[in-house]
This record gives structure tokens, sequence and C-alpha cells, in this order.
């Protein structure tokens, strides 16, 4: 078997990492408000300029139609360049997007997805609500019809970039009296309609792009609602699967630099003896060769994963698995950048590396909460997967 690049696949890697090393966004990215905005979309626009946008959206759709082995390459360059992740474009490029292409009408596509692409609009994920997180299908945000309308009453929590959002993937009860997975419908909401309230949540590691949303007889046309009316619970679901399935790759790529980064860091701060570097400690090297174990695996799993979702056309519950093991094994990474740089490591920055291992710590404990916690993809492993008893 042959495990290595071909001639063409190096010459795309030469070409990306000299784009990005050309390109690349001069300024470091502010750490909140409308400036990160700004900051995201001229980032997305330059990318898209360049044709580079939507390395993994399909070139009907606008996207790069990049091979699978080529989209590695990319990523793999990305993390290496340490580039800002896609950050307030994440929902729009990575999950609203795939699942327009998979579940919208053509007007809806022609719409949004050019405008997703070129960095023109950013949107959130309506989906969790203070009484429904890991059980979504709890969800009682109501969508009354009204005529052409639908007219939405209720609450939404933890919407990441909703103060900075244009439009909004969101889920509401359109069936009056149902219950569970039945009468919910999911909607695109303009984020600037008249009734919608946002509080942006201050998060420890100085975020403030989680937000509550309320929405007070906001009118949202029927011609938004994406699939069937009442339908919408299938259409979430292909919504998680990206979420789950795909999402994260870029991040799970970028894990390997940040382990080789913390090896470096190891090599140059003191260790437990307060004499030698820590990387000279038995247990710390241990540690540090079982994360670079680890995360070869991981790697190794995400490209099976990305394998199966080409085959079958999208990401099925095996997602799962890569989201569980990346986001256990990011605070694990975590926590011992901490432990290798004692109080060197509390100075906080910005939420950033390459600036702030601190901000890492603080942000990796969000990552086994985000996009499911890691009882529920447990859950779905054992469910789905594994097809274990309930
Ligand atoms: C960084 C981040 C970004 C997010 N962005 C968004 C966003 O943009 N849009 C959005 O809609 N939501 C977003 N969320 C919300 C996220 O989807 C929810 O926090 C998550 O689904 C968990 O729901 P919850 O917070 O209500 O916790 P709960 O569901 O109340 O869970 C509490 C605890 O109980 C456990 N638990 C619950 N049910 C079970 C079960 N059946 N079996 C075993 N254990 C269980 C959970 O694992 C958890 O430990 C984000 C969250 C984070 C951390």
């Amino acid at each position: 078997m042959d495990v290595g690049f071909t001639a063409e696949q190096r010459e795309f890697r030469e070409e990306v990492r000299t784009w990005l090393a050309e390109n690349r966004p001069k300024q470091t990215r502010p750490m909140e408000g409308l400036e990160t905005r700004d900051y995201d979309l001229a980032w997305q626009r330059t990318q898209f300029e360049a044709g580079w946008a939507g390395v993994s959206w399909p070139k009907e759709f606008g996207g790069r139609g990049a091979t699978l082995i080529e989209q590695l390459i990319w990523y793999e360059e990305y993390g290496r360049a340490d580039l800002p992740s896609v950050d307030s474009c994440f929902v729009g490029l990575n999950h609203a997007g795939p699942t327009l292409m998979a579940r919208a009408s053509e007007e809806q596509k022609a719409f949004h997805l050019p405008k997703i692409l070129a960095g023109d609009v950013i949107w959130c994920q309506g989906f969790s609500e203070p009484g429904a997180g890991s059980d979504l299908a709890a969800l009682s945000a109501r969508g009354e019809i009204d005529g052409d309308e639908i007219v939405v009453t209720g609450q939404k929590i933890w919407t990441s970039f909703a103060n900075t959002a244009d439009w909004q993937e969101l889920l509401v009860r359109t069936a009056p009296g149902s219950s569970r997975h039945q009468g919910i419908s999911w909607v695109i909401c303009d984020m600037k309609s008249p009734g919608i309230e946002i509080r942006p949540i201050k998060t420890m590691d100085g975020g403030a792009e989680f937000c509550e949303v309320f929405y007070d007889e906001v009118r949202i046309p029927l011609a938004n609602v994406v699939g069937e009316v009442d339908k919408g619970w299938d259409v979430a679901m292909s919504t998680l699967s990206f979420e789950r399935g795909t999402a994260f790759t870029a991040g799970q790529v970028r894990l390997a630099h940040v382990v080789e980064r913390l090896v470096d860091a190891a090599r140059t701060v003191v260790g437990p003896d307060g004499k030698r570097p820590a990387i000279k400690d038995d247990e710390i090297s241990r540690r540090l060769a079982l994360a670079r174990a680890e995360v070869a695996s991981m790697r190794a799993m995400t490209y099976a994963n990305i394998c199966r979702t080409l085959r079958t056309g999208s990401p099925g519950p095996e997602g799962s698995i890569v989201k569980l093991y990346y986001s256990e094994l990011q605070q694990e990474v975590a926590r011992l950048a901490m432990d290798i740089l004692g109080l060197d490591g509390l100075k906080f920055v910005s939420r950033w590396l390459p600036n702030s291992w601190s901000g890492y710590f603080l942000f990796a404990f969000s990552q086994s909460i985000g996009g499911g916690t890691s009882e529920i993809q447990r859950n779905i492993i054992g469910d789905r997967v594994l097809g274990l008893p309930r």
C-alpha cells in the first residue's frame, strides 16, 4: 500500500502553504464584539476571492470541491500556519450551509449559499433552550402559523455568535399541542427581525459571543421553512450529523500542531525538579508521547470518518466517536499544558493560542458540552453505532 502523497498532491500542498503564508490576516483576531465579525468576514472574503472558500463544499454550490486528500492537506497547512479558526463563520460553513445543500429548496439554496461562502453573512444556531439542551426534543419555543408567516415567541440559550449574526437556523414548535419529535419546524430566521432581543453571556475565558435570545412575536415568512412545516426534526438531525460528523475536522487536524507546540514549550520551561527542562521529566515525557499517539489515532479516525461520509453522502452516527475523542483529548492536552507550564501557564493574554495556554485551558471545558455533551455522544455510540440494548 502506498501511503505517501502523489507529486500532484505535494504540489497542491506547496500551493496552499504559499498562499496561506502570503495572505494570512496581518492582525490578531479581536476578543469579542462586532470587530470579530468584521475580522472573520474579511478573512473569509479573502479566501473566497482567491478560490479557497469552502474547500469541502461541492463545486455546484460554489465551493472548491476539493478531493478528500486535498481537504486534509488544506486543514493540515491551515493548522501548521496557526491561522485563526473560522469562528463566527463556523455555523454557516460547517452545518447551516451543508444542511441547506441537503434539505433546502432551490430558491433557499440560491439565496443563502453564495452569501455564506463569500463572507457576506454570519449564521448562528438557535436550537438549545433553558429546558432543552441534551434533550432537544423538549423544545418549547412556539411558532404560530398566521397566513403566510410563522409568529415565534420563546427563548433560546447558548446561541454562539447571535450578537453578530445575520441569519439563524431556528427550531420552533409549529404544531399546537405537539410534543417530542413531532410538530417541529426548521426555520431560517433573520436576526434583524423586530421582536428579537439578544443578551450576551460573558464566559470564563473572556468571550461574550454566547447569547440568550428572546423572541417576542417575531414574524418569519413561511417560505423560510426548510423541508416541510412540522417535519423539522429530521432536518435538525441532518444539522447535528454535520455538526458532530465533519464540522470539527479542521480543529482535529489542528490539535496535532497544538501538541507539537507543547513539546517545544516543554523543552524550554523548567520541569518539576526545578533544574532540568520539563521534557526531561519521565512522567511529562510519557504524557507528551501519549498525547502524540492519541492525536495520531484521532487523525486516523477523522480520515476514516471523512471517507465514510464521502461514500454515503452524509455523516453517520460514527461522527460521535470522533467528536467524543476530540473534545476529551483537547481537555487532556490543556491539562497537560497547565501541568508543564506551572505558574507561567496562568498568564492570560487572550483566549487563543499561540498567545495564551490559560485561554486554551479555560475554553477546552466547553468542548465536551458544545455540539452535544460527551455523555450524549456515548449514548449515541452505544445505541446507534454498537446497537446496544437501551
Ligand atoms: C461552546 C458551546 C457552544 C454552543 N453553541 C450553541 C449554539 O450555537 N446553539 C445552540 O443551540 N446551542 C449551543 N450550545 C449548547 C449545547 O448544545 C448544550 O449546552 C448541550 O446540548 C447540553 O445541553 P444543556 O447545557 O442544556 O445541558 P443538559 O442537557 O441539562 O445536561 C446537563 C448534564 O446532564 C447530562 N445528561 C443529560 N441528558 C443525559 C442523558 N440522557 N444521559 C446521560 N447524561 C445526560 C449531560 O451530559 C450534562 O452533563 C453550545 C454549548 C457550548 C458549550
